[in-house]
């Protein structure tokens, strides 16, 4: 039998809850949501949740600092829950970086978030805990955070819910249906859905659904593993913070713990080899910043595939060629962190044919159409992942 509805978000993940969350809001119609699995089976089950907003670009600075509003405000602005914990955020520079620090952080500034530039006598004074050894400045956010990025998609599917769009967990998209360039229809193996509209928010499982009908999306899945930890009572966790010299970071939670990146495995290692001993490599990077923290418990350990793009940037918007089909995946290892201002700005996209909360048309799939460009001019020569 055929349902027929407005629009169908294809994947329940953060991306995809975001998405439908703010086409229901705006009152699209009826819509779809299906997922293959069931909630938080792809990435957003398994984020970490850091939060922050120094980027070396303005496209994703404004998209982070956008969806931080929404962090902040969850309860106001979506409703609900999103495990919001205030922490503030620091971000390491190397010295020879100062330079293009300054540039991104004024970009911050422009957008309206509050930031300051430490020096490492004032970064000690906020947390005297950390070793700041190769250290040139310290990007500070006293207004970032982290959340609990399972809560927040759940929290945006029952808003959805709530403004009339319906879940349909346990169900695959198998293919779109396109007549005359025009989406037509789902495909699935709970029969077929009629929508003039699809949004594609599934990860990896995009690039599939997208080839059969001869869309190329250059998307590879990657692993991240990260361990939580419980670190000795002597070891104070102010801050969050992310460091390119020692390419480690952490992220405090609640009741004292905190998750940590477990460096990437040779090649050959799959999820199943993930053991304890791997999940304690986590540790000495974290010690070059945070002395003491290598005596932590490892409490527990986790892998999850995200999915990327060849610049590791997301890709937002519609898909030349078909109309009626967008995107919204490639989160990259820091998706959670951008999904509000991206679900809402794709929204405003199809609904008004224009994004204002943030400009998209960078993140768009034809930038794949030409050699890749750096994406400014103070792209730092590091990155650490998140
Ligand atoms: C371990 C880990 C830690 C992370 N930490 C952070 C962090 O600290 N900060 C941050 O900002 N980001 C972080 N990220 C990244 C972030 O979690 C992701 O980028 C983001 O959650 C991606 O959301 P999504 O909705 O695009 O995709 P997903 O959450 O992967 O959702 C895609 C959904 O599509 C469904 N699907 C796939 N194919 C089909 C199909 N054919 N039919 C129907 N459904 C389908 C899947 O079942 C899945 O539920 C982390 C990621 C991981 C893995």
């Amino acid at each position: 039998m055929t349902h027929t509805c407005d629009a169908i978000v294809v994947g329940a993940g953060l991306n995809g809850a975001a998405t439908a969350f703010f086409l229901a809001r705006k009152g699209i119609g009826r819509i779809v949501i299906v997922d293959s699995g069931m909630v938080g089976a792809g990435a957003s089950g398994a984020a970490v949740g850091l939060l922050r907003s120094h980027y070396d670009n303005r496209p994703e600075t404004e998209l982070a600092v956008k969806s931080l509003t929404f962090f902040r405000n969850w309860h106001e602005a979506v409703g609900g829950d999103c495990g919001w914990m205030p922490t503030g955020f620091f971000r390491f520079v190397e010295p020879e970086e100062i330079s293009k620090m300054e540039a991104n952080v004024a970009v911050q500034r422009a957008l309206g978030e509050t930031v300051q530039i430490l020096d490492i006598s004032e970064a000690r004074r906020i947390a005297p805990q950390f070793s700041f050894n190769g250290i040139g400045a310290v990007v500070y956010e006293p207004g970032s955070g982290t959340a609990d990025n399972h809560e927040a998609t759940v929290s945006m599917l029952r808003r959805a819910c709530a403004h009339g769009a319906e879940l349909w967990p346990f169900t695959r998209a198998t293919a779109i249906e396109v007549e005359a360039g025009r989406v037509t229809g789902l495909m699935t193996d709970r029969g077929r859905i009629a929508s003039p509209l699809i949004v594609l928010a599934a990860g990896l499982g995009s690039k599939d659904l997208a080839a059969l009908c001869g869309i190329k999306l250059p998307l590879v899945e990657k692993t991240i593993r990260v361990a939580e930890i419980l670190p000795p009572e002597t070891v104070q966790l102010s801050v969050s913070y992310m460091d390119p010299v020692s390419d480690s970071w952490i992220t405090p939670r609640c009741q004292g713990r905190a998750i940590v990146a477990v460096p990437p495995a040779h090649a050959a290692d799959s999820v199943a080899e993930f053991s304890r001993t791997d999940a304690e490599r986590s540790l000495p990077p974290v010690a070059r910043r945070l002395p003491g923290i290598e005596n932590s418990i490892v409490v527990r350990w986790w892998a999850r595939a995200d999915c990327y793009a060849p610049d590791g940037k997301p890709l937002i918007g519609g898909i030349d060629g078909v109309d009626g089909l967008f995107i919204n995946t490639a989160g990259a290892g820091k998706g959670h962190k951008v999904a509000p201002a991206a679900g809402m700005a794709l929204s405003e996209l199809i609904v008004d044919s224009k994004a204002t909360i943030a400009d998209i048309t960078p993140f768009c799939l034809t930038r794949f159409d030409a050699e890749l460009r750096p994406w400014s001019d103070t792209e730092y020569s590091k990155r650490v992942i998140g």
